[in-house]
């Protein structure tokens, strides 16, 4: 009898020496979760109440899940004839729940291909709505993020841009990590319409498979180029896809040791004073802007699984909608 009691404990040692070493060898990762184009990517082709349902199943995950998350918004996709009043509340609902609210300007506006005055006029139009929820809950608007991350083609532009919206009172928010959810969403919301739920495993199991990838070859690619893993800031879009699934993309985040922190926790980071003086027709991540400053060009970025891009084109999700928009 004696001896056999011992197996148990002596199994049960054995068990949490591994579980503890699992432990130490767990890296303290952080990470701020932003999600742009609010009130949704595809607001122009979803009826308000569709929009109303998405922010509601997304607010009740990150909330059930204490995830603080800032949104970016796009205030020309409130004015709807007849949706405004409603496509407002859903915007409120952000507020309510406790998250914050930034500026990704009226229209979703690229500088680079507008113009900076044009640009600018867009940044203000983008602040009038949302200033109003943030001052009920006695907050104040403090975040920006460029449309599809265009930052400017030259420096002075850049540099221009920068001044202006810090002499408005806005923080640029940049991001680090970033694994196109916008498109894998679009194809998600096609087959959510023809209810073909094969086809929407399929997606979401390439899109959690993607993000990991991303975020393996981000760690990697910031020790190179900072010194070390900063505390990363996630670059989603407000979607079905994300509002159906955020919490296992999440757990990706979960398993790779991450927490969630907010994008100010993130933003007192040193890495984001790091000298950046990318300019480019394309946009990009900060660690592509901090290592391509240091004449580094990234190489070996995970490939972007063919058929979702192929299936995008053949479904014209992704060109010739700049209104409708699901992209950065
Ligand atoms: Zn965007």
């Amino acid at each position: 009898m004696r001896r056999t009691r011992f197996f148990p404990v002596l199994i049960l040692l054995g068990l949490s020496a591994a579980l503890c070493v699992a432990q130490a060898a767990k890296p303290d990762r952080q990470v701020a979760v932003t999600i742009d184009d609010l009130p949704a990517g595809m607001a122009d082709r979803l009826p308000a109440a569709d929009i109303t349902a998405l922010t509601a199943k997304l607010l009740g995950t990150l909330r059930e899940q204490k995830i603080p998350v800032v949104g970016f918004v796009n205030e020309k996709k409130l004015y709807k004839p007849s949706e405004v009043d409603e496509r407002i509340k859903a915007l409120q609902m952000w507020v309510d729940s406790g998250f914050e609210l930034g500026n990704h300007t009226f229209s979703h506006a690229s500088l680079n291909q507008v113009g900076l005055k044009a640009w600018e006029d867009d940044v203000i139009q983008g602040e009038n709505v949302t200033k109003i929820l943030l001052t009920q809950h006695k907050m104040k608007l403090r975040y920006f993020r460029h449309p599809y991350l265009d930052t400017g083609r030259d420096l002075q532009t850049r540099r221009e841009a920068e001044a202006f919206l810090t002499q408005r009172g806005y923080r640029i928010a940049p991001i680090t990590l970033d694994g196109w959810d916008w498109m894998f969403a679009g194809l998600y919301e096609d087959a959510k319409k023809r209810n073909d739920t094969a086809l929407q495993a399929q997606i979401v199991k390439e899109y959690l498979a993607y993000h990991d990838a991303v975020f393996a070859f981000q760690e990697q690619l910031s020790t190179k180029i900072v010194g070390y893993e900063p505390k990363q800031i996630l670059l989603l879009h407000a979607s079905n896809l994300e509002a159906d699934h955020i919490g296992e993309l999440m757990d990706v985040l979960r398993k790779r040791g991450y927490r969630f922190i907010t994008l100010e926790d993130a933003l007192s980071d040193a890495a984001y004073s790091l000298p950046d003086t990318y300019v480019g027709e394309e946009g990009t991540g900060w660690i592509d802007h901090w290592a391509i400053s240091q004449g580094k060009i990234p190489q070996g970025a995970p490939k972007f699984p063919q058929w979702v891009m192929d299936r995008t084109k053949e479904l014209h999700l992704s060109t010739g909608q700049v209104s409708a928009e699901p992209t950065y």
